[in-house]
Formats: C-alpha cells, sequence, structure tokens
C-alpha cells in the first residue's frame, strides 16, 4: 500500500495534492525522492542515488525548495482554473525547474553494437524538480482546463483531472468525500422527513 495518494488522474495534480488541510506526505527528502519513484519519474536505483549522499543541510535546503515549489503550483493551478494568468514569482519558480534537465540519453557500447541509455543526475537533488515542472508544463499547456477540477468537498484541497467520459467527476475519492457528502445528504433527507 502505497504512503501516497493518487487520485488526481495527473501527475502535477498528485504532486500539489501531496499537501492538503492537516497533512503532507512529502514533508521531507526521503518521501519526495520517494514520490518522484512510486510515480515512475525515478527508478528505484536513481532513487537510491539520489538520496545516499545528500547532506543534512542539503536535505533542509531541498525540500524548502520543493515546499517553495509545490505551493507555486498549486497557486498556479488555482489560477489557472479561475482563468487567471499565473503570479510572475510563481512562474519564475517553475520555470527555474525547467531549465536544466537532469536526464540525458547516451549511447552505449553493446557487445554486438550500441544502445540507448537513459542518465539521471542525481547529485542536486533539488533538480529532480524538473520531472515535476515537466508535468506541469504539460497539464497548462496540453490537458482540457475545464477538466481540471477541485474536490466538491469544501473541507478538502485535492485537484484532480476529470477523465470520465461526461465530465461530471465531483470528488478526489468517491469513498472518502463522496461518500461522506451522500451521507450528509442522507441525513438531511431523513431529518428534513
Ligand atoms: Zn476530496
Amino acid at each position: 500500500m502505497s504512503r501516497y495518494l493518487f487520485v488526481a488522474n495527473d501527475r502535477a495534480l498528485d504532486f500539489v495534492n501531496t499537501a492538503f488541510a492537516g497533512g503532507d506526505t512529502v514533508p521531507d527528502v526521503i518521501a519526495f525522492v520517494g514520490w518522484l519513484e512510486a510515480v515512475g519519474m525515478l527508478t528505484a536505483d536513481e532513487a537510491h542515488a539520489a538520496l545516499a549522499r545528500a547532506t543534512e543541510p542539503e536535505r533542509e535546503r531541498t525540500i524548502a525548495r520543493v515546499h517553495a515549489f509545490r505551493s507555486a503550483l498549486r497557486r498556479m493551478v488555482e489560477a489557472y482554473v479561475a482563468g487567471r494568468a499565473p503570479v510572475a514569482d510563481d512562474l519564475a519558480v517553475i520555470n527555474a525547474h525547467l531549465q536544466h534537465a537532469p536526464i540525458h540519453d547516451e549511447l552505449v557500447a553493446l557487445a554486438g553494437g550500441v544502445a540507448s541509455v537513459r542518465r539521471v543526475a542525481t547529485d542536486v537533488p533539488e533538480a529532480l524538480l524538473y520531472f515535476v515542472a515537466e508535468a506541469a508544463r504539460e497539464l497548462f499547456t496540453r490537458k482540457d482546463r475545464q477538466a481540471i477540477r477541485r474536490c466538491a468537498n469544501e473541507a478538502c484541497t485535492h485537484y484532480f483531472y476529470d477523465a470520465s467520459k461526461n465530465g461530471t467527476r465531483r470528488w478526489c475519492r468517491m469513498a472518502g468525500c463522496g461518500n461522506r457528502k451522500k451521507v450528509a445528504a442522507l441525513r438531511s433527507r431523513r431529518r428534513a422527513s
């Protein structure tokens, strides 16, 4: 069972959702790297390498950057859904991580020829935010704005991308927020009758 919640149907929104009212599933660098691995942005080996060398001050600096990035991304999503342009500072935070991809492909010799191998630079953990920034770029430029929605439970801060055919998804989780709402509606109906 994953420690993370993946209900958004979009990686950038799933990342935004790691901070919610009363909780944070990415409170430190270990959890951040674990999240990247859980969504398949890093392999297990790359995740291991990213954590192996980081010193404590580095980890603290990194998680501060990760949280600043996440807050900026949430504000951008809010603005985007509301049809507003993003704040320049928030845009700059995301763009800073699009500038230097810590990933490239390399050719290696094989006995019978050549192969392409993926290389990820893991020495600066905060550079791994590139993967989330790329997911955000996709969300803002390739996906349907109307389908980005916040959970209909007012107490819930989760966002999701509605891929349902009729576009009627309202809850982050039917079993959580959706069900709570149904139960509340049932109760008020009972009281009324
Ligand atoms: Zn919800």
